[in-house]
């Protein structure tokens, strides 16, 4: 039997369709990986905007996170919504168990809309996080946001803001440049002791909600795979550009 490796997403419901797991879950199942979740928050959507949101108790977000580790043989673990401190710390309370998956972050902060998906006073727990992770993935907006709050005065350059993530414990962060102009979307992967890498398609035309979310699971999804990180971003990009062509 063909060996089908499991990402564990740690994500909020989107009743919508637009984002969250259900983006996470459709983007896996493309790339032939297989899903287990852990819900965060379950949250009212509209394509226009977010209605309301349900914080899950963090011990179960716990509990759905052991019960997922113990039920299947975990490959990746892709993080989304966390919506509170508390999540937070009982995520990462458990990922300090498993060192040996890889673990990729978008650390989500607003929706498009505008409404808040992490309570402003998480930013600090979400730095803590950071050290669990094997990529972070913030949009420009919420790199801005989290080197901020990582060092006194934040550095201009969208590559010294991403090392200020690195001082803070992340091995490896993706800004994704789509909030930028430019005929191409380009995103800039910062690691420790490594040249910068960067990763261009052309931007097109289309809008299209949860490219945070399938960017972040692709990649997961080929680090299941055993692809290594770079290699796993390229080809995650080339999917979301694909589906971009698509809308
Ligand atoms: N809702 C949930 C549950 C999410 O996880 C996210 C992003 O990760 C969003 C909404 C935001 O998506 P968008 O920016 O497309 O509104």
């Amino acid at each position: 039997m063909r060996n089908i490796p499991h990402v564990l997403v740690v994500a909020g419901s989107d009743s919508s369709g637009g984002a969250g797991i259900v983006r996470d879950i459709e983007t896996l199942a493309a790339f032939g990986v297989k899903a287990s979740v852990a819900i965060t928050a379950v949250t009212v959507q509209t394509h226009h905007g977010v209605q309301g949101v349900d914080a899950v108790a963090p011990e179960r977000v716990a509990q759905q996170m052991r019960a997922a580790l113990s039920a299947n043989p975990i490959a990746a673990v892709k993080i989304g919504m966390l919506a509170t401190p508390a999540t937070i710390a009982a995520v990462a309370q458990i990922l300090v168990d498993h060192p040996d998956i890889p673990v990729v972050l978008d650390p989500v902060l607003v929706s498009t809309s505008g409404r808040a998906l992490l309570t402003p006073d998480a930013t600090d727990a979400l730095r803590d996080l950071f050290r669990a992770c094997t990529l972070v993935t913030p949009n420009l907006p919420e790199l801005s946001v989290l080197a901020a709050s990582t060092v006194a005065s934040s550095p201009d350059s969208v590559a010294g803001q991403a090392r200020s993530l690195l001082m803070a414990g992340a091995k490896a962060v993706l800004v994704k440049g789509g909030h930028a102009g430019g005929v191409e979307a380009i995103d800039l992967l910062v690691q420790p002791e490594h040249a910068d890498q960067s990763f261009a398609s052309p931007r097109l035309a289309a809008s299209m909600r949860g490219t945070g979310c399938m960017l972040a699971s692709a990649i997961a999804a080929r680090l299941a795979f055993g692809d290594p990180l770079a290699a796993a971003i390229a080809r995650a990009k080339a999917f979301v550009h694909g589906k971009f062509r698509e809308t």
